[in-house]
């Protein structure tokens, strides 16, 4: 029978933390070690709901992708958003572990479950941890020709439902035949996209001065790299179906993943353009 500390003993090994950046807090932040598991949800974000989901299936243990405490923590009072999630699972005895920017970075982790899903025969990390590494930051490969129309009506359809759905910079008949994609927030690695030469990259949270500047330097060239902005957390959802697998396979335990939507925008009101 496995334990929370098998399960984290699992993690550990196929997300190693040295992997993780230097800011980030992976690992096991509620729950104790010694208990038995059973069943492990999987899901991006620790919210209320996506606890009481994993509870209500029976699970021992939720893996998210993001970390529920990730700066300094002074109070998990049940009457803060992150205690009640402390409580809710505590009380109900599921442990709670994240994989975040470790599990990015793997081989076959975050950026790799995006990239294999938008059809792209991957080539390598976009940035590698060190020269000719497997494990690192986004991905870069190459797509069948399409156009950047076309290409992000693919990211839009196989990436899941939100309100923002999924926007794009450039010219919509512009040929895309390399991509780099970076899952969540991958605004600062515009920069790395540019230098590689891909026909478009695909992140989340692209700011407008970023994504502005990126743009006007592009149209001093071919127009290239094309933007695609994505939903933070849907672009970070494929992996979870792949993780849960693995780790079924590896120990004696069953898994499941969060049917829930945690992307914050819960509504979209196109303007007529
Ligand atoms: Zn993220």
């Amino acid at each position: 029978m496995a334990t929370v500390a098998d399960v984290v003993a699992w993690a550990d090994r196929r997300y190693p933390p040295k992997l993780a950046e230097d800011w980030d807090a992976p690992g096991l932040s509620v729950g104790d070690p010694r208990r038995v598991v059973r069943h492990v949800r999987f899901a991006v974000d620790p919210t209320i709901a996506v606890a009481r989901e994993a509870i209500a299936a029976g699970a021992d243990m939720l893996i998210t992708h993001h970390p529920l405490m990730l700066r300094g923590v002074t109070t998990v009072a049940a009457n803060t958003a992150q205690g009640a999630v402390v409580h809710t699972l505590i009380g109900n005895g599921c442990a709670l572990f994240a994989a975040h920017t470790n599990a990015d970075a793997v081989d076959g982790g975050v950026a790799e479950a995006l990239a294999l899903a938008i059809g792209m025969n991957v080539e390598g990390p976009l940035v590698p941890v060190e020269p000719g590494s497997v494990d690192g930051t986004g991905r870069i490969g190459t797509i069948a020709p399409t156009s950047l129309r076309e290409f992000a009506a693919r990211v839009a359809a196989v990436l899941p439902a939100t309100a923002g759905g999924v926007l794009f910079a450039g010219n919509p008949d512009g040929m895309v035949t390399s991509v780099a994609v970076v899952g969540g927030s991958g605004g600062s690695f515009i920069g790395d996209a540019v230098s590689s030469g891909v026909d478009a990259f695909v992140t989340a949270d692209l700011r407008h001065h970023p994504a502005t500047d990126a743009r006007e330097a592009a149209a001093l060239t071919d127009g290239k790299p094309y933007l695609v902005s994505v939903s933070h957390s849907a672009s970070e959802s494929l992996w979870l179906e792949g993780a849960a697998g693995e780790l079924a396979q590896a120990l004696d335990v069953t898994t499941s993943v969060s049917t829930l939507n945690t992307d914050p925008w819960t509504g979209h009101a196109p303007s007529t353009i």
